[in-house]
C-alpha cells in the first residue's frame, strides 16, 4: 500500500458487492486496509442474488421430473407428484435472503463498512454516493459486473423478460420462447422443460454454445430436443406482440409462434454507463468493458476492476480470484495473477455438460498434432430406466508432449467430474497420468481413465514420435467397459 494512501478517508473504496468486490474487500481489510464497499441492489451480487445460486436451485428442481420418470424401471411407482412454482420461488426466496445477510455479515465482521446505495467515479481517488457524499480513497475497485443484454430494440422488446425477471416470475410459464444460444439460454430451457413447461430455443446460429468443442454443441442439442426442447436455429425475434394470455413472436423468416413468456438471453454487458469513468479517463474496450492489464489495473493507476466489468471469463470463480489476487498484489504485498486458460466451466443442463482446456478446434489452431480419445456410451443407470440419454467424453491430447490439452463432458455429474479434471490439467497430467491413475468401478468417471484407442480423428504421428515399441496400447478389460453397458460383451 502506498503511504499517500492514508491521507484519504479509506484505503480501499469498492464499487459493487458481487463474487469480485466482495472477496476483493475481506482479503484487503485482512491486511489491513480501511475499506467500504457499495452495493446499489443486494449485497451478493448477480451470482447470489440471481444468478449461479437461485438458478442451480431450480436446476435441482427440474431434475425431479427426470428422476421420477427414471424410477419406474427401478420398480418405483411415483403416484401424485405435482410440482407447485409459487413453493420453489418462496423457498428459493427465504434461501437467497440468508445468503445475502450472511455476506453482509462476513463483511462487517471483517471491518468492511457496507454502504447501500450506487456510487460513480468522480475522481482517481473519489467516489460519490447517491446521497451526495463524497468519500476519497487510495484506490477505487470497480466490481459492477454485468446485466442481461436487451439487443436491439425491436417493436415489443419491451414485452420480453430476461434471467433478472425469472428469478421472480409469480407463475411458471405454460410455453416459452428463449432467444439465445448460450449458457442462460440452454440452463433455463433446460430447466424449465423438466418443470413442464413447453420450452422453444431461438437461436441465430446453427448450433448453440459458441465457443465449446463442436461435438458438445451438437450433442447437447440432441439431447435437450429429446428432453422436448424444440430449437428454431437460423432465426431471431423481430418483434413481441401482446396476445390474450401471453406473446406472439415474430420470427424473421416470417412465422409466428405463440408462448405465455419470451425471454432474451444474448449475453450480458458490462455495468460501465453512468459511472463517470470517462471523465477520469478509465479507457473502456470495444465491448464498453473496463481494459485492464494482467494485474487488474485499468488505464488510471490507482483504479482497478475484476470480475464481469472486465469481460475476461464472466463466471464467479474467476470474479473471486480476480479479487483475491487484486487485494494480495495491493494490500498484502503478495503480488500475484490470475491464469485464465484452464477454468473448468459447466453448463447446468440435463444432462450436464463439463469442460476444462482447449477445445479439439482451438488446439489444432495452435498448430499442434493431436491424440484424440472419445467415447460415447449409455450409462449404466439408463439401462433399467431406459432413458435413451449418452455420456460423452472426450480428451484432447497435444501428441508430442501427451500433455492432455483439453477434456470436455456431458453426462450426469460432469460438472463434478470436471472440477477434478481441472486439479489434474492444472498439474499437467499427461495421457500416460490418466491411463496409470486406479479406475473406480463401476462409475461414469472411470471411462476417463480407460481410454486406450485414439480415435481416427487423430494426426498420424511423424516418423520421429513413433512410440518406443512401435505399437498402441492393448486394448484391456476396463477400456471395454463402455460396451458392456451397451449390452455389448466384453472382449475376453
Ligand atoms: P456481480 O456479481 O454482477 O456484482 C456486481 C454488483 O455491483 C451487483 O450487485 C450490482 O448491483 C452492483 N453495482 C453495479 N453498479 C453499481 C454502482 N454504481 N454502485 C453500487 N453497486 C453497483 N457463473 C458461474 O461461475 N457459475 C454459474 O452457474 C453461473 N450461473 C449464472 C446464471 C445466471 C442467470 C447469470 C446471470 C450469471 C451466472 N454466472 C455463473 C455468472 C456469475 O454470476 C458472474 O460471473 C459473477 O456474478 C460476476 O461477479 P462480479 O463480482 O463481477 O459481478
Ligand atoms: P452467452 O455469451 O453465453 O450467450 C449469448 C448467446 O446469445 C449466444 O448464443 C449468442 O449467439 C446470442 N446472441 C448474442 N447477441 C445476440 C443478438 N443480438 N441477437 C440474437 N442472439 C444473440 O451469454 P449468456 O447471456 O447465456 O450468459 C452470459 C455469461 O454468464 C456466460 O457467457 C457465462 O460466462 C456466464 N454464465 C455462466 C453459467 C455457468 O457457469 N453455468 C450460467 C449462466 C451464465 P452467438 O453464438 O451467435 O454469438
Amino acid at each position: 500500500m502506498s503511504a499517500s494512501a492514508t491521507s484519504y478517508d479509506v484505503d480501499l473504496f469498492v464499487i459493487g458487492a458481487g463474487s469480485g468486490g466482495v472477496r476483493a474487500a475481506r482479503i484487503a481489510a485482512t491486511h489491513g486496509a480501511r475499506v467500504k464497499i457499495a452495493e446499489e441492489y443486494r449485497v451478493g451480487g448477480t451470482c447470489v442474488i440471481r444468478g449461479c445460486v437461485p438458478k442451480k436451485l431450480l436446476v435441482y428442481a427440474g431434475r425431479y421430473s427426470h428422476e421420477f420418470e427414471d424410477a419406474a424401471g427401478y420398480g418405483w411407482t411415483v403416484e401424485g407428484a405435482r410440482f407447485d412454482w409459487t413453493t420453489l420461488i418462496a423457498n428459493k426466496d427465504k434461501e437467497i435472503a440468508r445468503l445475502e445477510a450472511a455476506y453482509g455479515a462476513n463483511l462487517e465482521r471483517n471491518h468492511v463498512e457496507v454502504v447501500r446505495q450506487r456510487a460513480t467515479i468522480e475522481g482517481p481517488h473519489a467516489v460519490r454516493l447517491v446521497d451526495g457524499t463524497q468519500v476519497t480513497a487510495g484506490y477505487i475497485l470497480i466490481a459492477t459486473g454485468g446485466r442481461p443484454n436487451r439487443g436491439l430494440d425491436f417493436p415489443g422488446c419491451a414485452l420480453a423478460i430476461t434471467s433478472n425477471e425469472m428469478f421472480h416470475l409469480e407463475k411458471q410459464p405454460a410455453s416459452i420462447v428463449i432467444q439465445g444460444g448460450g449458457y442462460i439460454a440452454l440452463e433455463f430451457a433446460s430447466l424449465l422443460s423438466g418443470l413442464g413447461t413447453k420450452v422453444t430455443l431461438v437461436h441465430r446460429g446453427d448450433k448453440v454454445l459458441r465457443g465449446f468443442d463442436e461435438e458438445i454443441r451438437t450433442r447437447i442439442a440432441t439431447e435437450l430436443a429429446a428432453n422436448g426442447v424444440t430449437f428454431e436455429f437460423g432465426v431471431t425475434i423481430d418483434a413481441i406482440e401482446e396476445i390474450p394470455g401471453g406473446r406472439r413472436v415474430l420470427l424473421n423468416d416470417g412465422r409466428a409462434l405463440e408462448a405465455e413468456q419470451v425471454m432474451l438471453a444474448i449475453g450480458r454487458t458490462p455495468n460501465t454507463t453512468g459511472l463517470g469513468l470517462d471523465q477520469v479517463g478509465v479507457e473502456l474496450d470495444i465491448k464498453g468493458a473496463v481494459a485492464v492489464d494482467a494485474e487488474s489495473r485499468s488505464s488510471v493507476p490507482s483504479i482497478y476492476a475484476v470480475g464481469d466489468v472486465t469481460d475476461r471469463v464472466a463466471l464467479t470463480p474467476v470474479a473471486i480470484r480476480e479479487g483475491h489476487a487484486f487485494a494480495d498484489t495491493v494490500f498484502g504485498s503478495h503480488p500475484w495473477t490470475v491464469d485464465h486458460d484452464l477454468v473448468p466451466t459447466a453448463v447446468f443442463t440435463e444432462p450436464e455438460i463439463g469442460v476444462v482446456g482447449l477445445t479439439e478446434a482451438q488446439a489444432r489452431a495452435e498448430g499442434r498434432r493431436l491424440d484424440i480419445y472419445k467415447t460415447d456410451f449409455r450409462p449404466l443407470k439408463a439401462t433399467l430406466s431406459g432413458r435413451q440419454s449418452r455420456v460423452f467424453m472426450k480428451l484432447v491430447v497435444d501428441q508430442r508432449t501427451d500433455k492432455v490439452l483439453g477434456v470436455h463432458l456431458i453426462g450426469e455429474g460432469a460438472g463434478e467430474m470436471i472440477q477434478i479434471v481441472g486439479v489434474a490439467l492444472t498439474a499437467n497430467a499427461t495421457k500416460a497420468d490418466f491411463d496409470r491413475t486406479i479406475a473406480l468401478h463401476p462409475s461414469t468417471a472411470e471411462e476417463l481413465v480407460t481410454l486406450r484407442t485414439k480415435d481416427p480423428s487423430s494426426d498420424m504421428p511423424l516418423p520421429d514420435e513413433l512410440p518406443m515399441h512401435g505399437e498402441e496400447p492393448m486394448v484391456d478389460e476396463d477400456a471395454v467397459e463402455s460396451q458392456m453397458r451397451e449390452g455389448v460383451p466384453a472382449a475376453k
